[in-house]
């Protein structure tokens, strides 16, 4: 089952190919600013529109992805590795989709900011 989802405007606009089970909260500097819950996915298999027409890019630290939001409003959407290579995910944030969505899905606690492992199961 896909699911759509877009920014606050709806200049981008996001389709999951399928039912997340498992979403991520991470502590590392950029997410807990920026919020998430994440949800990953094999690079290429989200469909995204307006993007980059309408999007803005930010390249953090050590530059292995961007974290893209729109830039009419604001929202955070998605990131995606840089270099592409066979395995590549990328991370699209489920706040941009139905409430009834992300209150269905699992949320892990990921301390992204010292130990980069999950702080439950
Ligand atoms: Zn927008």
């Amino acid at each position: 089952m896909t699911h759509q989802g877009a920014c606050h405007c709806g200049a981008v606009r996001l389709t999951l190919p399928s039912t997340p089970e498992v979403a991520t909260r991470c502590n590392c500097s950029l997410c807990r600013r920026i919020g998430g819950p994440w949800v990953y996915f094999a690079f290429g298999t989200v469909k995204i529109e307006g993007h980059p027409e309408s999007t803005v890019a930010y390249v953090q630290g050590d530059k292995t992805l961007r974290t893209i939001h729109c830039k009419h409003c604001g929202c955070v959407t998605h990131w995606e590795p840089i270099t592409l290579e066979p395995g590549e995910r990328h991370g699209v944030n489920l706040g941009n989709f139905d409430p009834a969505l992300i209150a269905s899905v699992r949320v892990r606690k990921f301390d992204g900011a010292v130990t980069w492992s999950f702080l439950e199961e």
